[in-house]
């Protein structure tokens, strides 16, 4: 955060005279952060935006150790099928899904690099970076990865993302279930999947067993 090393002193609770000894707020200072936050992450944040705020960050990302509680995340974009098994697995709110689009957003400064999204996706899409950020950029959420919706073939609902879709095409292509006509269903919705269904079994009562 480009400030000197004695800003920050360990005192003991019981240290009364190296608490007094502290040196008086300068002009800029003179309030005291107040950290009314439950969270201690949160607080912590806090901390970190004011030292920044003060200091002169660098801007440049300071290497850490494996298994630091600090750092980013990169997304294979051309891997990543958005479904968001990372967000369901994330502890804190450091990954988002893009609420009504399809995406993926990172803050980085809600990331302790606890590693859950990197086991959790299924397309092996996530790499942990561990470091620190010195900059307000740490408090900055941005896109990780965005793409277009899904829209069902039958009655135009978005239902999925474009590469989702493909993916379970492809995983699926030789799947004796998803055989001939059945295929065109996973480009369905769940609705129009069920209703194409048991029109399938109108038209032909012994394709039920192939349902
Ligand atoms: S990064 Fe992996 S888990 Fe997260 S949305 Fe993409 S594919 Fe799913
Ligand atoms: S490493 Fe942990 S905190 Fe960071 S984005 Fe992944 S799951 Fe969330």
């Amino acid at each position: 955060m480009g400030h000197d090393c004695a800003r920050v002193k360990l005192i003991e609770i019981a240290d009364s005279a190296g608490r007094d000894a502290l040196p008086a707020l300068t002009p800029l200072t003179e309030t005291p952060l107040s950290l009314p936050e439950p969270e201690k992450r949160a607080r912590l944040n806090r901390v970190l935006a004011r030292l920044a705020e003060l200091g002169n960050p660098s801007g440049e990302r300071a290497e850490m150790p494996v298994g630091a509680a600090y750092g980013a995340i990169q997304v294979d974009s051309d891997a990543c099928t958005l479904c968001h098994a990372c967000v369901s697995n994330c502890p804190t709110p450091a990954l988002k899904s893009g609420g009504k689009t399809p995406a993926l957003s990172f803050l980085e400064a809600d990331c302790v690099q606890c590693g859950l999204c990197e086991q959790a996706c299924p397309e092996n899409a996530i790499t942990l970076m561990p470091g620190f950020l010195a900059s307000n950029a740490r408090e900055t959420r941005h896109i990780c990865h965005e793409e277009a919706a899904f829209e069902c073939i039958s009655c135009g609902k978005p239902f999925a993302t474009v590469s989702t879709v493909a993916t379970i095409k492809q995983k699926l292509a030789n799947h004796p279930y998803f055989a001939g006509d059945a295929m065109i269903r996973l480009e369905m919705c769940e609705d129009c999947r069920v209703k194409d269904v048991w029109k399938t079994m109108i038209r032909d009562p012994d394709a039920q067993l192939k349902v």
